[in-house]
């Protein structure tokens, strides 16, 4: 168990690819902090099951943040994961939503990043692996601000792994096509309506008709990547934005 002694925040893990993530890391003995919204009841049992405790920051709050990271104390491994989305035209676009997605989709992670540096670099060991998206290297229509979180997240990926090079520690993102989740059944709805489409339409022609594979992507596919750039033998990557797709953004 390679990750036996070491501490790792994931969050939006109660749900999808960060859960699928969490129970990875936990499997190589990584000590959990969980993250994100749900069921009390279900929360408490993926606590139970993974010997995780559980933050219920909710990450467009920063004050919220800087709570959760002071309880966690020093992190080793760090998972900026959690995302929302919203599809609408930009003449549409409800600025709130627009707020709520750059908030937690992007600032979150600054945060959290500006948080855990400082002891990570201290100890001289480190990961920070940010979930990203296909959409942080090409744009879909009616995803404005999801399509403008994502790049920055690719560009702020960049960044830190620079600052952070000289230190033990790696920044990478991992970009996936479309991962089977909640999310993306959530946005099946709006697509519909913004596209006048069916629900087989949705997910033939529009989700699965950018993925060569025509295969969505599996959360247990993502969180084994994730899982690798932790391993020692990952040292060298960092700064990397790895496309996890189908072969969606090699067209
Ligand atoms: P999901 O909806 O299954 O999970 C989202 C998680 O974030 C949940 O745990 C939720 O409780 C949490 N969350 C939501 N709002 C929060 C808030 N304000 N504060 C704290 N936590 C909050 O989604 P998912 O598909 O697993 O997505 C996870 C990440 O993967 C997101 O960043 C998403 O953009 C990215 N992604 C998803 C896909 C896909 O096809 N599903 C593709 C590429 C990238």
């Amino acid at each position: 168990m390679f990750l036996s002694g070491k501490t790792a925040l994931v969050t939006g893990s109660t749900s999808g690819i960060g859960l699928a993530i969490a129970r990875a890391l936990a499997g190589e003995g990584a000590r959990l902090i969980l993250n994100g919204f749900g069921a009390a009841a279900e929360i408490a049992g993926l606590c139970d099951e993974l010997g995780a405790t559980h933050s219920a920051a909710d990450l467009t709050r920063p004050a919220e943040i800087e709570a959760m990271m002071a309880e966690a104390g020093p992190i080793d491994i760090l998972v900026n994961n959690a995302g929302t989305q919203h599809v609408a035209p930009i003449d549409r676009f409800p600025p709130e939503k627009w707020d709520l997605i750059l908030a937690l989709n992007l600032s979150a992670s600054f945060h959290t990043i500006r948080l855990a540096l400082p002891a990570m670099k201290e100890q001289g060991w480190g990961r920070i692996v940010n979930t990203a998206s296909a959409h942080s290297l090409v744009a879909s229509p009616n995803k404005s601000a999801y399509v403008a979180a994502k790049h920055g997240i690719a560009g702020l990926t960049k960044t830190v792994a620079l600052e952070a090079a000289p230190h033990g520690v790696t920044v990478n993102c991992i970009s996936p096509g479309y991962v089977w989740t909640p999310l993306v059944e959530n946005q099946i709805p709006d697509t519909m309506q913004a596209r006048g489409l069916t629900r087989e339409q949705v997910v033939n022609d529009v989700m699965l008709a950018a993925q060569p594979t025509k295969q969505f992507v599996t959360v247990e596919q993502v969180a084994a990547l994730a899982l690798y750039l932790c391993r020692d033998e990952a040292a060298a990557i960092t700064g990397a934005n790895l496309s996890m797709d189908g072969g969606w953004t090699a067209q």
